[in-house]
């Protein structure tokens, strides 16, 4: 019998404090300076205050919360990132963090494995995906200095921002029907020579769109470009690769064959923010990083962080909640993949409820657990207006009954692509987008769509001088 229950971080802070105190307590105690003491009432007053302050914010820990990409870390991630941060290990070097930079090794090492990377990877955890992006994009810069980056015109904005920080080009390559970055645009961007690397982004932050990966990888190798996979968001899918549809999977299964990926714990590995990661599957760029002597400093198995990333100071609490979470939660269907699967089903069937209704209908069919839906209307003003409505109206409401959602800004032509056909009186509109990342939206799916198919008429008929929204003989249906 599982002995597994909710456990909340109240009944694991005593076991931290302590252990902490006690570690300390052998070193021998001290006086703390005068200059760090504070009047506890005033901190209390500073901390109630906090309390108030931060109720200023969308519930991102609710499960009625189905907008961006936001939920709270695991009590597990927040008592050992909690424990570890009364250290302050630094895991730019091992001095700084002798216990924290051989845990980074270990959660390397299980990252690596869940995208069949090869065990002489190179790799690091970082404060954030774009860290991570942007130093995979410095290495292509490095290998093939003068050629542009190209990546999805979906791609997540980091990329052509880096391109600049970088001093180099970006080049956007126009996406299908649902998403994918076109390849045969990409070829005919290859054949001109100028691309040095390719982007793929598995999960894009819009969409949750999967680039043909798979395809992409023998195509950008023709030409001789580098392949970087930007999974920030949807890299934990590769644990439930065998749930997805067979062609997402194949392109998951494609990760092992790229040049490097990131992956953001930070998003879907129940992490506090501060925690991306990037890894390469060669370890020849590690020359890259040091132009002396490379080899004394990088063949050790003692090699510090600090001299194999772009960054100086990074958090080892940040290591260590990883750490501890992958025990808790190993990178195995049955541990976060268990976490990762319930919002993909939940995404799925919200799909098919919107297909089915007279008043919503899909944008496009969600690879993973984003789904982005519009109201039936006729024009783009109607559409931009309504969207805000239903998000407004939605959110705006007494706290229980509460439903938080996204939107997502299109253009008449990437919905006439998916087969909706609204008049163009404007050059673009708002739909709507629900991330659902919480293994807690599944069960209340139904409902979730019951509130969303009541907000979208009250804000349609508001929004069409309390007309009742055409049933589907006169809708647009696209
Ligand atoms: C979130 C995200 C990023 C940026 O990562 P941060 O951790 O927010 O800096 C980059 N690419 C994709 C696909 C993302 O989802």
């Amino acid at each position: 019998m599982s002995a597994k229950r909710p456990v909340e971080l109240n009944e694991l802070l005593p076991q931290v404090m302590a252990g902490i105190e006690g570690l300390k307590a052998t070193y021998g105690s001290w006086d703390q300076h005068p200059s760090l003491h504070a009047d506890p009432d005033e901190v209390h007053a500073v901390l109630g205050e906090l309390i108030e302050r931060l109720d200023d914010n969308y519930p991102y820990f609710h499960p009625q919360y189905a907008g961006q990409m936001l939920k709270p870390p695991h009590p597990v991630a927040t008592a050992a990132y909690l424990a570890t941060m009364q250290l302050n290990p630094n895991n730019h070097s091992i001095d700084a963090s002798r216990a924290t930079t051989a845990m980074e090794h270990e959660v390397l090492d299980q990252l690596a494995a869940m995208f069949d990377y090869p065990s002489d990877f190179m790799g690091h955890l970082t404060w954030s995906g774009t860290t991570a992006n942007l130093e995979a994009l410095w290495i292509s810069r490095e290998i093939a200095p003068g050629k542009a980056i190209a990546h999805s015109a979906d791609a997540h904005y980091t990329h052509s921002r880096m391109g600049e920080v970088l001093g180099i080009d970006t080049v956007g390559i126009p996406t299908d029907a649902i998403g994918r970055m076109e390849l045969e645009e990409l070829e005919r961007e290859l054949a001109t020579g100028r691309i040095g690397v390719v982007v793929a982004t598995l999960g894009t932050t819009g969409l949750g769109a999967v680039d043909p990966l798979a395809d992409i990888i023998p195509l950008a190798r023709r030409y001789g470009a580098r392949i970087h996979v930007d999974t920030a968001y949807g890299g934990f899918f590769a644990i439930i690769a065998d749930e997805l549809d067979p062609e997402t999977a194949r392109h998951f299964r494609a990760v092992k064959d790229a040049d490097s990926v990131v992956v953001d714990p930070h998003k879907h590995g129940l992490q506090p923010y501060g925690c991306g990661a990037v890894l390469f599957n060669d370890q020849s760029i590690l020359r890259y990083y040091h132009h002396e002597s490379p080899y004394t400093y990088f063949a050790s198995t003692e090699r510090h962080f600090g001299e194999i990333q772009l960054e100086c100071s990074r958090a080892g609490a940040s290591a260590a909640a990883l750490w501890a979470t992958l025990r808790v939660f190993p990178l195995t269907k049955e541990g976060l993949g268990g976490v990762v699967l319930p919002g993909y089903r939940a995404a799925q069937q919200w799909h098919s409820l919107i297909s089915e209704s007279d008043i919503l209908q899909p944008y496009q069919r969600p690879e993973i657990d984003i789904i982005t839906y519009l109201p039936r209307v006729r024009t783009m003003t109607e559409l931009d207006r309504t969207s805000h409505a239903i998000f407004e109206m939605a959110a705006d409401t007494a706290r229980p009954q509460q439903t938080h959602l996204a939107t997502y800004v299109v253009k008449p032509d990437q919905l006439r692509v998916r087969g909706i056909d609204l008049v163009e009186d404007a050059p673009t509109g708002r739909i709507m987008r629900s991330v659902l990342m919480k293994p807690e939206h599944e069960p209340l799916i139904p409902e979730m769509h019951y509130h969303v198919s009541m907000w979208s008429r009250r804000a349609y008929a508001a929004t069409h001088d309390g007309a009742v929204p055409a049933e589907s003989a006169e809708a647009p249906v696209g």
